[in-house]
Order: C-alpha cells, then sequence, then structure tokens
C-alpha cells in the first residue's frame, strides 16, 4: 500500500526510551517544520509564534510549501516574543516519481539561484493547480479552481488540501482523509508532479542560499528500508546534509533504525512537528522523544550553530 504522505495517526510519546548522553537532549522547546497560512496552514505567522511562545518553544523555524512569503511577519512576532524563529521552507521535488520534500533552514534566508528557484516553484505551482483542477473536474468536482480557491481564502498558491477540502465541501468524499485516499494522495489522479525540479536541483539552490537541506519525513514516503536508503544517498550525492530523524509521532524502534540510516551517510538530524493547524495530530512542538544516539542535531551544524546559540 503506497500512502505517501498520510498523515500519521497521533500515538503516545515513547516516555520509556533512554535519552542520557544524547545531544538531542536539548531538544525540547525546538521544532524546526510548521506551517502557516502563506502555505497550507491554518495560523498566520504571528499567530502560529504566539502559539509557539505558550507552548514554551524557543527557537523554531516556519517551512511553508515552496514559499518563504510568511517568514518576514513570523520574523517580527518572534522578535517580540522572545522566540529564535530561523527563516525555513519546505521545497517540492521529484525523485523516481516520487514527491519528495526538501526542508531548507536559511539563516540568510533566500539568496543565489534560491532566489529563480522560488520564482519558478510559484509557477510551478500556478500551472499545477489548474492541471489539478481539470482532473478533479472529469471526477466531478465542477468549477475546481474556484471552489478550491474559495477554500484557501487567499491569493497564495493552490495545494491539494485546498482541492480535498473542496471535495468534502462538495460532498464527494466524506473527509480529507479520503479525498487524499481516492483522488489527491500518492499515484491518484490528483497527484501532479510533473512540474517539480529534480531532488538534485532544490538541495543545490539551498546550499546556494547559504542553507542547510533537511530531507523532511523520511518514513513518509512509503518506501522500503532499502528504498529509503537509495533516497538518502540520492540526498547526499547532491549535497544534502540533514534529514528529519523526528517527523511528529513515530516509534522508538524506527527512530533508532532511522538514525542508522542518517550516521552512516553522515547526515545531522532534524526535528518538527508538521504542524499545520490547531486541533489536528500534533501542536507546534510535540513529536516523539529522540532515543539515545549518537547523531549530530541540526542545531550543531556550523551554518546554523550562531542563531541557536543566542536563542540560548
Ligand atoms: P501539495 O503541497 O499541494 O503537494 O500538498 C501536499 C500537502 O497535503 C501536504 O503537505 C499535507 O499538508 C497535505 N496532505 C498530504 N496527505 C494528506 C492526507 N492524507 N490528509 C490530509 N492532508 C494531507
Ligand atoms: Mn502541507
Ligand atoms: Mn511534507
Ligand atoms: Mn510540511
Amino acid at each position: 500500500m503506497l500512502m505517501n504522505e498520510t498523515h500519521v495517526p497521533p500515538a503516545t510519546a515513547d516516555a520509556s526510551a533512554p535519552q542520557a548522553n544524547s545531544a538531542f537532549d536539548e531538544a525540547p522547546g525546538i521544532d524546526l517544520h510548521m506551517h502557516s497560512t502563506a502555505s497550507d496552514g491554518a495560523l498566520s505567522p504571528a499567530a502560529l509564534m504566539k502559539l509557539c511562545h505558550e507552548r514554551g518553544l524557543s527557537r523554531v523555524s516556519l517551512t511553508d510549501h515552496d514559499t518563504l512569503d510568511g517568514v518576514a511577519e513570523a520574523q517580527d512576532a518572534a522578535a517580540t516574543l522572545g522566540l529564535t524563529l530561523l527563516p525555513g521552507l519546505e521545497l517540492s521535488s521529484q525523485w523516481q516519481g516520487l514527491n519528495i520534500h526538501v526542508v531548507g533552514l536559511l539563516p540568510e534566508g533566500a539568496q543565489g539561484s534560491l532566489v529563480a528557484g522560488l520564482e519558478s516553484q510559484a509557477r510551478a505551482r500556478i500551472a499545477r493547480g489548474e492541471e489539478i483542477a481539470r482532473r478533479m473536474e472529469k471526477l466531478g468536482l465542477d468549477d475546481a479552481l474556484a471552489k478550491a480557491r474559495a477554500q484557501a481564502g487567499s491569493e497564495r498558491p493552490l495545494g491539494r488540501p485546498d482541492f480535498a477540502r473542496a471535495m468534502v465541501a462538495d460532498g464527494l468524499v466524506k473527509d480529507m482523509g479520503t479525498a487524499f485516499k481516492k483522488y489527491l494522495g500518492s499515484g491518484k489522479r490528483g497527484d501532479v508532479k510533473a512540474g517539480w525540479p529534480y531532488l538534485s536541483e532544490v538541495v543545490e539552490w539551498i546550499n546556494d542560499a547559504g542553507g542547510v537541506a533537511v530531507l523532511a519525513h523520511p518514513l513518509r514516503y512509503g518506501l522500503t528500508r532499502r528504498k529509503r536508503g537509495l533516497l538518502l544517498d540520492a540526498f547526499t550525492a547532491a549535497g544534502g546534509e540533514a534529514a528529519e530523524l523526528v517527523s511528529g509521532f513515530q516509534n522508538a524502534d524506527v527512530t533508532r533504525d532511522l538514525a542508522r540510516q542518517l550516521d552512516e551517510r553522515g547526515l545531522y538530524g532534524s526535528l518538527g512537528s508538521d504542524f499545520h493547524f490547531p486541533g489536528g495530530p500534533v501542536a507546534p512542538g510535540s513529536m516523539s522523544a529522540v532515543p539515545r544516539t549518537a547523531l549530530r542535531p541540526i542545531w550543531q551544524h556550523p551554518r546554523l550553530a550562531a542563531i541557536f546559540a543566542e536563542a540560548a
């Protein structure tokens, strides 16, 4: 079963995981993967920062899909709240016919080839929205583009969740999960990915901007361990330096195994909730504990250490 981006149901955090002697013990207060209304999140960047502060976070990144548009507002709010915000984004790419997400942590924002890269991502997302709309119309969603636009509630480029919500609103499916399972998830009609750049290109853009490329949620692509290894190899060969060791809630044994795969390739480990909206499977800062590991945490990366030290 290929349920690539299916949201993992909430599980209880693994309290029995050994914690001693791990550099990840500093992790509380960190969440490096969250969304706002600049992409498919429900909270404005400022409201998200407020929620992060209320939840006791100190070091966060806003990582909207294919855009830095929410970062300035988040930065202002974070400064007022005394929160350290690392500018970031989550770039859509393709590898071996799969839609792969790469988080860019960008201490200097958009620089170099990332500037043109962001423009081409925006164009690709607009063209893709039109193509998804054509396909959804054939499946019975009349005026699909206008309905998805109404769900988005702003002029930002559309994503699959906007179409999923429109299908729910029209009574074509009972909920978002079903919309993805039947029409929009990996391998389904609405999974349009031909316009996305290759994985190696988006990694280059991030490096060119002086950022750190982080392979997002490596466990959420429906891959076998072996194929996941090949993805990590391709990502590392392209210049990627980190991957999300923990994304939301995941089993501790799975995390230990993933840590081994990252360690073998010298990758840093990152952490994030992939928060999108209140009342969903995760909240800002909510994710499984990190079992003891020799892996280096992302905040020790030479290009990020200074910004994280400020917050301490
Ligand atoms: P897109 O950026 O347009 O490719 O849309 C992908 C987004 O859809 C992901 O970032 C998630 O926020 C959302 N998503 C993916 N799978 C599901 C699902 N099964 N249920 C609800 N939302 C999903
Ligand atoms: Mn999303
Ligand atoms: Mn993602
Ligand atoms: Mn995400």
